[in-house]
């Protein structure tokens, strides 16, 4: 049997998050800037070596993938992606397969989502005023990701909404956005902006709005108690005792939840980050496609890379830039 992926600090490797393209038919304000530029297509993995990939990862103990970008969904053909990872749902190697979408496709792939194995998805959704929708993704119509989200909940898709917490953005939404969510039965979390990547000059929407004020704000609508239950990953989490939903909290860069690290990113290109707040990455394309018959040098690769996670994101010896600009896009690394 093969040994399971385990890190200097013995922490089991058991979840993949990849971004399958670093292209989106949204230019989310805090995302990128309005007239990025794409990687050529023969920097990006084929949908064949995207298969390969995941299902090395698979076959060395990882038991979930998410899969993101960039927005998946406009990934030509990527059904052909989700429907070779279903024969790992059913061989009982995954656990599961899920995805991080802007939404503006799901009413086209619910069913076949649903049909390939996919049961949850997360659906990022910042505001439900149609004006300031626009304004924010800059080219997403929120009609369009609300007929998704019909959609989804029809095929028996199960979605948690996540927003980015924006100052003087959709601060005054908070009780909207709960109420809709406790409506439709769906998760929430809330996430921190985080400043990534060249996203233009251009003003911001929103501001910086810290979850800490989030949460406080939620007390002055709802009775907040907090929960134990963490995922392995940046999530903290609340229950609202008038509607009994739960909420969640993610502060990307806090560090709190790195001895429980569980992930690695794979990008479009076939970087593996070991962790998002540093900038340490393997190489994994050059070992898949100089071994196009032979797993071994390709799980070599991914054991070398995890024997150099890093224990946490410490900033002292990272390299972000003084104002704590990461260097990356988010849609290059997934977010
Ligand atoms: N396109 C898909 C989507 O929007 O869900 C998947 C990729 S997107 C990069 C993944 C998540 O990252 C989204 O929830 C998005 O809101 C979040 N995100 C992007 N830029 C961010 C930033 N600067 N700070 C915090 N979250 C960010
Ligand atoms: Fe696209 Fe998602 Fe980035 Fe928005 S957050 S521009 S939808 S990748």
């Amino acid at each position: 049997m093969t040994a399971p992926l385990i890190d200097p600090f013995a922490r089991a490797i058991t979840y993949l998050r990849v971004s399958v393209t670093d292209r989106c038919d949204f230019r989310c304000v805090y995302c990128m800037s309005e007239n990025m530029t794409f990687l050529p297509k023969k920097e990006l993995l084929t949908l064949e070596e995207l298969d390969r990939m995941c299902s090395t990862f698979v076959g060395l103990g990882v038991r979930k993938l998410r899969i993101t970008g960039g927005e998946p969904l406009v990934r030509r053909d990527i059904m052909t992606f989700f429907n070779g990872m279903t024969r790992h749902l059913e061989s009982g190697a995954l656990d599961e397969l899920t995805l991080t979408t802007n939404g503006s496709q799901l009413e086209r792939f619910a069913d076949q989502l649903y049909a390939a194995g996919v049961r949850r998805v997360n659906v990022s959704l910042d505001t439900l005023d149609e004006t300031k929708f626009a304004d924010i993704t800059r080219w997403g119509r929120l009609k369009q990701v609300l007929r998704g989200i019909d959609a989804a909940q029809k095929a028996g898709l199960r979605i948690k909404i996540n927003a980015v917490a924006l100052k003087g953005f959709n601060e005054e939404e908070l009780p909207t956005i709960t109420q809709w969510c406790a409506e439709r039965d769906m998760d929430l979390t809330w996430i921190e902006v985080m400043p990534m990547g060249d996203i233009g000059n251009e003003d911001r929407l929103g501001q910086y709005w810290s979850l800490k004020d989030v949460r406080a704000e939620y007390e002055n609508h709802y009775a907040v108690s907090d929960l134990a239950e963490r995922s392995g990953g940046p999530a903290r989490y609340v229950r609202l005792e008038e509607t009994r939903q739960k909420i969640g909290f993610i502060t990307p860069l806090s560090h709190n939840f790195c001895e429980s690290c569980n992930r690695v990113r794979l990008t479009c290109t076939g970087e593996l980050y070991m962790c998002l707040g540093q900038e340490d990455m393997a190489d994994l394309r050059q070992p898949l496609r100089d071994h196009p018959n032979t797993e071994a040098p390709l799980q070599d690769a991914i054991r070398a890379a995890i024997s150099h996670k890093p224990k946490g994101h410490d900033f002292d010896y990272s390299r972000q830039t003084l104002d704590g600009q990461m260097p990356r896009h988010m849609s290059h690394t997934g977010g």
